[in-house]
């Protein structure tokens, strides 16, 4: 058994936040036997990519090896760990395997994608202990922002890797046990080949505050609102869920909760006990009967999704819930890069209404479920690793959680990207190979390649529209019917007042008598000479260049 090499790969997460998937590999060549870890999405931002909902992780890889997989492990159950199984599952048909609340929370998310393939998930006890073939991996409860985080240590005949999952330190958070000191430092003992770790907070210094502070400050803003009390946090932030309803009962009010991803929360949590002891809460038809400082209404939208509840009540726009002059809203929440012009968006319409909004700019109503850097040092401390490997990070939280572990000793700090293909042992912590990796795009019901022009045309297009040009030629390459122009997302006129679609027909008949005769008689040749034609006179007045199309039919 000694000897065998130990391989690690991340197909996502390292380099980004979000689209977390990494594989292990023990053996050697084709007879190399993975475990998959995680299987998460990025959230695409509208500008860069429109009409994309969500960025999957590519695994063309794992589908070629798709016979040497044992099976997939699910670290928890936030999306970017978990959202890229509905679609990408039924390409592997691998065995799935979650604590309680990660796969009740996975199969709700199933329920609610209407047309979603049946997914078994192999459930493991909080704490327990799988063997997939060489791999024995044994779930160490960590605290995080979500029920049921694990960090998975996986004994191989190769060495022990810790691969961290999303982690804090929190003495009390509110549901769930602290981060399984004990278990992490006797595996510290046994002796740690490598840890691959949670890089997210590695720029910032110190410690994470506590749960219970944040449920500190919420009581106290829900016992002092003079009116209507709205929370908007995530949705799957069940411990934040709990500390909103024993604020609410403290202040003698009612939980109503608002949104279809927040009631199917609340309703996994009450099944596996999470929400145990809370109060039951009221649906939203209430809201109307309930008097005002008798209410918190519990509300997704914390990222100012359109179509959330926060942002539909924003707007005036809901249908049960309203807002009014002297009425506070709190978010309970962290602004995901790339969404703070949605929530400033939603935070003006309320604030323009005379609705007090609380954030976290101002009171202590959010604390991330990374560690910061004395966390880090902790983690470092009761493993012991000899080799540490920084995830789930973009570039920089990666290089400074690099150099944290070099100062703290790690004999071997290695950076690695999506792809890369790590050796762990036996000798040493070294790239030896790259992995075909890559990114997919949900766009409406179908997986595209990231790398399919599809997406880059549609950018082009809502940034300077498309002139669409038909000609009718003659077999003698004379020109039998005016032309047909159409502009689509062009201004009318340019600047003089001219109409646009002049200039473009100017263009395209110009361009056509100027052209030598024999070039007339030749489809291809008209067409490309007339679309040059057409985007440079538009762009002469226009300074942006149309994406031009040009139809020539020889009648
Ligand atoms: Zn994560
Ligand atoms: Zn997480």
């Amino acid at each position: 058994m000694a000897g065998r090499e130990l391989v690690f790969a991340p197909l996502g997460g390292i380099g980004e936040i979000g689209m977390n998937l990494s594989i292990y590999g023990l053996g050697d060549g084709p007879r190399r036997q993975w475990l998959i870890v995680d299987c998460g999405v990025s959230f695409a931002s509208e500008e860069h990519l429109p009409g994309i909902d969500l960025i999957l992780p590519d695994i063309r890889y794992l589908v070629e090896e798709r016979r040497n997989i044992l099976g997939l492990v699910l670290t928890h159950g936030h999306e970017d760990h978990m959202g890229a199984l509905i679609d990408l599952w039924p390409r592997l048909k691998v065995p799935l395997y979650a604590t309680p609340f990660t796969a009740a929370l996975f199969e709700a998310r199933r329920l609610s994608e209407p047309g979603a393939p049946e997914i078994p998930v192999n459930v493991v006890p909080l704490g327990g202990r799988l063997a997939l073939g060489p791999f024995d991996v044994e779930f160490i409860n960590v605290a995080h922002s979500i029920p049921e985080s694990n960090a998975l240590a996986i004994r191989t005949p190769a060495g022990i890797v810790l691969h961290t999952g999303d982690w804090k330190i929190d003495p009390t958070p509110l549901i769930g046990a602290p981060t399984d000191q004990a278990k992490l430092t006797a595996l510290g003992d046994e002796g740690v080949l490598a840890l691959i770790g949670d890089s997210t907070n590695a720029v910032r210094d110190g410690r994470s505050p506590s749960e219970s502070d944040v449920a500190r400050t919420l009581a106290e803003l829900i016992r002092t609102a003079p009116a209507r009390v709205a929370v908007t946090t995530f949705a799957s932030h069940v411990g934040r869920l709990r500390a909103v309803a024993d604020a609410a009962r403290a202040a003698g009010r009612e939980v109503v909760v608002v949104g279809r991803a927040m009631e199917r929360v609340v309703q996994v949590a009450r099944e596996t006990g999470y929400l145990d002891g809370v109060q039951d809460f009221r649906g939203v038809e209430t809201y109307g009967y309930l008097p005002p400082d008798k209410v918190v209404a519990l509300c997704t939208g914390s990222q100012g999704e359109p179509r959330a509840a926060l942002a539909r009540i924003a707007e005036d726009e809901h249908p049960e819930i309203t807002l009014a002059r002297g009425d506070r809203v709190i978010f309970s929440s962290r602004t995901i890069p790339g969404n703070e012009k949605a929530v400033a968006g939603v935070i003006n319409g309320l604030v323009a209404q005379g609705i007090e909004v609380i954030t976290d700019r101002d009171h202590l109503v959010q604390v991330s479920g990374h560690p910061r850097r004395a966390e880090l040092l902790d983690m470092i401390g009761w493993v012991r690793p000899k080799i540490l490997i920084p995830a789930h990070g973009e570039a920089l939280h990666l290089a400074e959680h690099a150099k944290l572990a070099r100062q703290a000793g790690v004999p071997h700090v290695l950076l690695c990207r999506d792809g890369d293909l790590v050796r762990l042992a036996p000798e040493g912590a070294a790239i030896i190979d790259e992995v075909p990796f890559g990114r997919l795009y949900k766009d409406g019901a179908l997986l595209v390649d990231a790398q399919s022009r599809t997406v880059a045309a549609r950018r082009r297009l809502s940034f300077a529209g498309i002139v669409s040009v038909a000609l009718a030629l003659s077999e003698k390459g004379a020109l039998v019917a005016d032309p047909e122009i159409e502009l689509i997302g062009i201004p009318e006129t340019d600047a003089a007042g001219r109409l646009m679609a002049d200039i473009a027909r100017d263009a395209v008949e110009e361009t056509f008598e100027t052209l030598p005769k024999p070039r007339r008689s030749d489809p291809d040749s008209v067409a490309e000479a007339v679309r040059r034609a057409v985007r440079s006179a538009i762009a002469e007045r226009w300074n942006k260049k149309p994406i031009c199309h040009v139809h020539v039919l020889v009648v």
